[in-house]
C-alpha cells in the first residue's frame, strides 16, 4: 500500500515534518521520536527501521493490521523491549539504556493490551498501584480524586474487585492507573478491544478529555476508522513499516486506506 507522507521504506520519498519526520536543528523536537527502530524476536523482524515523532499535547494514532508491530513498538518506548538497533528519545533524552521504571518516572505512561489488572484488588487498590516512583507519591489521595473526577463510574465502585467490573470499567481503571503516574505521554494500546460500540464511545470520550487537559496522547487502535475520527495525526504500520503518515483527517478520506484499514461498509461521506 501507498499512501501520503509515505517514510520509513527503504526508497521512499523520505519524511517531510508534517508528515512525521525531522526537521533540521533549528526545528528539534521536544516530545518522542524514535528514529529507525528495529525489534527482533529471535529470528523474527517485528519492526524492520521505524521513523516517527509525537510532539507534546498531540493526540497521534498508531494503526495497523495484527502483527504489523504496533504493541512491539509501545513495548520498546517504555524499556519493556530492547531494540536491535535505532533510537528512541523523550525530551531529547535517549531512553535505550532506561529501566521500564525510570521511562515511567520520566512521565511516560502505558495501558497495556488487555488491560493487565489485578482481579482480586479493588478499583482503588488497583489505582494505587499506579501511584509508585516520586512523581505520584507525593499526592497519591488528591491523584485518587482526581482520577474519580474524570471516572465518576470508579468511584462508585471503588470497593468493589476489579474482577467483578464490565470491560469497558476494567479499561477505565487501566487509564486511571496509569494517569496515577502523573504522566506528560499516555500510550494505550488498543483500549476498545472487546468493548461494546457504547463503551467505547464512552472510552474515547474519556481520551479525549484526557487530551484536552493536556496530556499527548499515543493510540494504538485497530478501530481505525475511530482512531483516525480521533486523532490529529496517525501513522500507519505493516509489517514492521510505516507506510503511511499524515494528518487523521487526511488518511480517513485517503481511498487507498479506506480500501485496505476501513472497508466497503465504512460508511463515510
Ligand atoms: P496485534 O494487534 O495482533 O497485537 P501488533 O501490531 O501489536 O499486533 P505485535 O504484537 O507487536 O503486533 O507483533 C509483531 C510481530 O512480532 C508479530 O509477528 C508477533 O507474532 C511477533 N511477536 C510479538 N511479541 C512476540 C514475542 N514476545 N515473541 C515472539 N514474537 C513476538
Amino acid at each position: 500500500m501507498h499512501v501520503t507522507g509515505l517514510e520509513g521504506r527503504p526508497g521512499s520519498a523520505g519524511a517531510s515534518p508534517s508528515a512525521g519526520g525531522f526537521g533540521g536543528p533549528s526545528e528539534a523536537p521536544h516530545g518522542l521520536e524514535i528514529r529507525d527502530l528495529e525489534v527482533a524476536y529471535g529470528g523474527l523482524t517485528a519492526l524492520a527501521g521505524v521513523t516517527l515523532r509525537v510532539e507534546p499535547g498531540e493526540f497521534v494514532a498508531l494503526v495497523g493490521a495484527n502483527g504489523a508491530g504496533k504493541s512491539t513498538l509501545l513495548r520498546s518506548i517504555t524499556g519493556l523491549v530492547r531494540p536491535r538497533a535505532g533510537l528512541v528519545r523523550w525530551r531529547d533524552e535517549d531512553l535505550g539504556a532506561l529501566s521500564a521504571d525510570r521511562v515511567v518516572e520520566r512521565g511516560i505512561a502505558m495501558v497495556p493490551e488487555g488491560r493487565k489488572l489485578f482481579p482480586q484488588m479493588t478499583v482503588e487498590e488497583n489505582l494505587e498501584l499506579g501511584a509508585y516512583g516520586d512523581r505520584a507519591r507525593v499526592d497519591r489521595r488528591a491523584r485518587l480524586e482526581g482520577m474519580y473526577a474524570i471516572f465518576p463510574r470508579l468511584a462508585e465502585r471503588r470497593g468493589q474487585l476489579a474482577g467483578w467490573l464490565s470491560g469497558g470499567e476494567q479499561q477505565m481503571v487501566a487509564s486511571a492507573r496509569a494517569m496515577m503516574t502523573r504522566p506528560s505521554l499516555l500510550m494505550l494500546d488498543e483500549p476498545s478491544l472487546g468493548l461494546a460500540p457504547q463503551m467505547m464511545t464512552l472510552i474515547f470520550g474519556l481520551l479525549g478529555q484526557i487530551h484536552r487537559a493536556g496530556t499527548t496522547l499515543l493510540l494504538v487502535e485497530q478501530n481505525v476508522h475511530a482512531a483516525l475520527a480521533m486523532a490529529s495525526r496517525a501513522y500507519i504500520l505493516e509489517s514492521g513499516w510505516v507506510v503511511g503518515a499524515g494528518p487523521a483527517e487526511a488518511l480517513l478520506h485517503d481511498p487507498s486506506v479506506r480500501r485496505a484499514y476501513l472497508g466497503p461498509l465504512a460508511g463515510l461521506p
